[in-house]
């Protein structure tokens, strides 16, 4: 059998990753081998690189899912890419397509899905296994560096413009400016906010500042309520999305959302959280979770790529070869990197 280099979380124990030889995967029918061009380093690996995730993993288990690259082998029963095509890759590698929620389109939240990286081997490695249904055509014109972005960006698509509903003239918060927080930001004002705030903490003062260039109209960080009156009518935000990942931040979110306000949270944070909610029931509030996303959004999200209209370029801190993984991990972890992206093929 071929083997391959591969980024492995190999145990539940903190730090249990390293560079291995694997086998090059085998692949079924309705599969196709993917030769990976680009690679994305998410929040969730290196959640998972510490130990800290709130999601089952199997071990081992080869990390990485936001990710495109090449066609290299096609199942006997793939037609729709051919061998040598560019594509992006969806995250749902496993679920049940007779749950009512695959039926309803909504495989996202089908609870027996398994994505790329913890629940199947993922793509931070020379080859990736993937289902045809998961993959898209890339434009020529999207390198892989940027293209292996399209899946933080349908994150933040869904949560503002599939899970949100924002009015022209919202007054919409952000909260937190990662990678998913400042593509939220950007969607937000392309959505029609009229105003929109990111909100951070007063160590984050480069990526308020990237925030800026994405189309945030302020930045805020620190105690942020009592500024926060000098937006709007003054009564808070219309819409908040938390995008912090904490759970601790919801009470931010509360605390600046208006009577009748809406708040979609999409940060993930297995740290439990210790406050009230009688704000949510006082202001009356309605709060929405937003996971993953579907195949519409990948396909709206790729044209925006394509017309350089959502430059997910800026967020890339960095771009390495396969070996310089830890590197990429630790500048992402001590906030370094907004987005490192790792290229197996260099
Ligand atoms: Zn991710």
């Amino acid at each position: 059998v071929a083997k391959m280099l591969a980024v492995v979380n190999y145990s539940a124990k903190p730090e249990s990753v390293e560079l291995r030889e694997v086998s090059v995967p085998e692949i079924g029918p309705t599969d196709v081998l993917l030769r990976v061009g680009a690679v994305g380093v998410c929040g969730s690996d290196v959640h998972q690189w510490k130990g800290r995730q709130s999601w089952k993993v199997k071990y081992p288990c080869v990390l990485g899912h936001e990710f495109c690259g090449t066609v290299a082998t096609n199942g006997s029963r793939v037609h729709t890419v051919k061998e040598g095509d560019r594509v992006v890759s969806e995250t749902a590698a496993v679920i049940n397509q007779d749950s009512p929620f695959a039926h309803e389109g909504r495989y996202n939240i089908d609870p027996s899905r398994k994505g790329f990286g913890y629940g199947t081997d993922g793509a931070m490695a020379t080859y990736v296994a993937v289902p045809e249904r998961c993959l898209h055509k890339l434009p020529d014109n999207l390198p892989f560096d940027v293209a292996a972005l399209t899946e933080p960006a349908c994150v933040a698509f869904s949560a503002v413009c599939v899970n949100t509903r924002i009015v022209p003239g919202d007054l919409v918060v952000v909260i937190g400016p990662g990678p998913i927080g400042l593509l939220c930001a950007a969607l937000a004002k392309f959505n029609g906010a009229g105003t929109v705030i990111m909100l951070g903490l007063p160590s984050d003062k480069e990526r308020l500042e990237l925030a800026c260039s994405l189309g945030a109209d302020a930045v805020l960080d620190g105690e942020v309520s009592d500024r926060l009156n000098s937006y709007g009518d003054g009564y808070g935000a219309d819409i908040v999305i938390d995008a912090a990942g904490v759970s601790a931040t919801l009470k931010t979110a509360l605390e600046v959302a208006r009577p009748g306000a809406h708040i979609t949270k999409v940060g993930w944070g297995s740290q439990p959280i210790g406050f009230s909610l009688d704000l949510l029931v006082q202001k009356a509030i309605s709060l929405q979770g937003s996971f993953s996303h579907t195949w519409k959004t990948w396909e709206r999200v790729i044209s925006l790529l394509e017309s350089g209209k959502l430059p997910v370029d800026k967020l890339i801190s960095r771009t390495a070869p396969l070996e310089l993984w830890h590197d990429c991990f630790e500048g992402m972890h001590n906030g370094t990197y907004v987005k490192a992206v790792l290229r197996p093929g260099d």
